[in-house]
């Protein structure tokens, strides 16, 4: 056991000396996920999965209050189904694992574990589907997929991963179109909210859509060292899907036509998302809102702590807990000083300590992870009062993360001032953009950064950062995960 607090919370490195190094030693030594036997593949452990669980919560009430329902298909696809679409097998190929035996014998035909289920959807839609009285179709599932990945990073980039993809089936291209964007709008709500993460939502280049769409939106939040992060996906999938698995339909005037497609997804990526954008030196600093304890007592005392101080601490877990919060006691025989560190590490909220003292003036001592503020508090209307606390974190959180992206944010309209801001302090760079290939390549090539999306559809006046043609629209640039 580490002689004092310092020492532990030094087993960290620090997020200001090293990033990367700073994201796996707080994924580790929180307790987040582990590294696995299997390359690329990784251990989401108890307290990593308990935030899964409060994110999927979030997000599937949101889901199913929009109308959509629940449903499960199957983990392999039949190589022939997902060859249907062609931009869409061109596109995953390269990451599908294959299954070639089963039973002791060669398969005949080989079997894909999903990569994402456009394919067996689709070919289920093509049964269920006959006339318009059938549409909208509005499901979603939660299921894991497999993406053969070369270079992996807990929850950022794994070979499996968990997810939830919906898909869904309309009447008309515009009630698609209106589909993609209303999970697009539920989505950064939902991050923001529950994440305390803000986002900008808006439209992907050409060549960073979904392959096999016809359009994808996306969230992107921009992490504590400047590179933006995908969060979230929404595909206008057009009818391209449709006519691949001919899923028709007889429309009103009983003429047979093909459905309008949408497919979004978000995943288990959200959890690295929370981790680089509040963490800080001393490790994760978790939202409440998605924090497995929201509040950790730990007493204080002198050797008979267990007789003078417990019992009363037990009750103040109690009371907390019949107000609807997540309360852990740490009972461990450590040094009060060395749980703090663990807990601060583990990023819980709020911290509660009640000693002897607090006891005879019937009041707790909190610690909050967010500002490090400390203040005595009453235990008469404890309860309220670490709600208010909570809340307060929750704000505080989101509006220091949207504080961080304003100051990281610039607009250029040179290419020299573009490349200066890439080479410089990272973030994004607004920029605006001819709309060419060419020029998104190129930028990437000199900078490393692409097009994260294009928050309006509006074309602006400027001219391409780049080549100088009249812009046809304004594009968010960074260096991204
Ligand atoms: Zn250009």
């Amino acid at each position: 056991m580490p002689k004092n607090t310092d020492s532990f919370v030094t087993e960290i490195t620090p997020r200001s000396q090293d990033f990367s190094k700073w994201y796996l030693d707080v994924v580790r030594k929180a307790e987040l996920a582990d590294y696995s036997p299997v390359k690329g593949c990784m251990v989401i452990r108890p307290y990593g999965y308990a935030i899964w669980e409060l994110i999927q919560q979030a997000l599937d009430t949101r889901i199913k209050g929009t109308g959509h329902v629940n449903a499960y298909f199957p983990l392999f696809i039949p190589e022939s189904l997902l060859n249907k679409e062609a931009e869409h097998v061109e596109g995953f190929a390269p990451q599908v694992a294959y299954v070639t035996h089963g039973g002791g014998e060669k398969l005949e035909e080989k079997l894909v574990v999903r990569p994402t289920s456009e394919a067996i959807i689709g070919t289920m839609y093509a049964k269920w589907i006959q006339s318009w009285r059938d549409l909208p179709i509005l499901i979603n599932q939660w299921a894991n997929v497999v993406r053969w990945e070369k270079v992996t990073r807990p929850f950022l980039r794994t070979t499996e991963f968990l997810w939830q993809e919906g898909h869904t089936a309309h009447e008309t291209a515009e009630e698609a179109e209106d589909e993609t964007l209303k999970i697009l709008a539920l989505y950064k709500e939902m991050v923001a909210t529950e994440l305390a993460m803000p986002v900008i939502d808006g439209l992907k280049s050409e060549s960073e859509k979904f392959a096999g769409a016809l359009r994808t939106y996306s969230i992107e939040a921009l992490m504590g060292d400047g590179r933006a992060l995908q969060a979230g996906t929404s595909h206008n999938l057009g009818q391209n899907f449709a006519k691949a698995f001919d899923i028709t339909f007889q429309a009103r005037d009983k003429s047979v036509q093909h459905v309008w497609g949408t497919s979004w997804g978000m995943t288990t990526r959200l959890i690295g998302a929370a981790i680089m954008v509040h963490g800080d030196d001393s490790g994760l600093v978790l939202p409440p809102r998605i924090a497995p304890y929201q509040v950790v007592i730990v007493p204080i005392g002198k050797d008979n702590w267990r007789e003078t101080v417990l019992p009363r601490a037990k009750e103040i877990q109690a009371a907390l807990v019949a107000a609807g919060l997540r309360v852990t006691l740490d009972q461990r025989d450590e040094r009060p000083g060395w749980k703090f560190s663990e807990w601060e590490m583990r990023g819980v909220p709020l911290r509660i300590e009640i000693g002897p003292k607090d006891i005879e003036k019937s009041q707790v001592f909190t610690a909050r992870r967010d500002t490090r503020e400390k203040a005595g508090v009453p235990m008469d209307g404890l309860a309220p009062r670490v709600i208010e606390i909570l809340d307060d974190i929750q704000r505080n959180l989101f509006e220091r993360a949207v504080r961080f992206r304003e100051e990281h944010t610039q607009r250029v309209d040179s290419y020299d001032a573009f490349k200066a801001a890439m080479d410089g302090r990272p973030g994004f760079v607004i920029a605006p953009w001819c709309g060419s290939a060419d020029c998104e390549t190129q930028i990437k090539t000199d900078t490393q950064a692409t097009i994260r999306n294009m928050p309006h559809a509006e074309v602006p006046a400027g001219r391409c950062v780049r080549c100088d043609s009249p812009a046809q629209a304004e594009a968010w640039f960074a260096k991204s995960y």
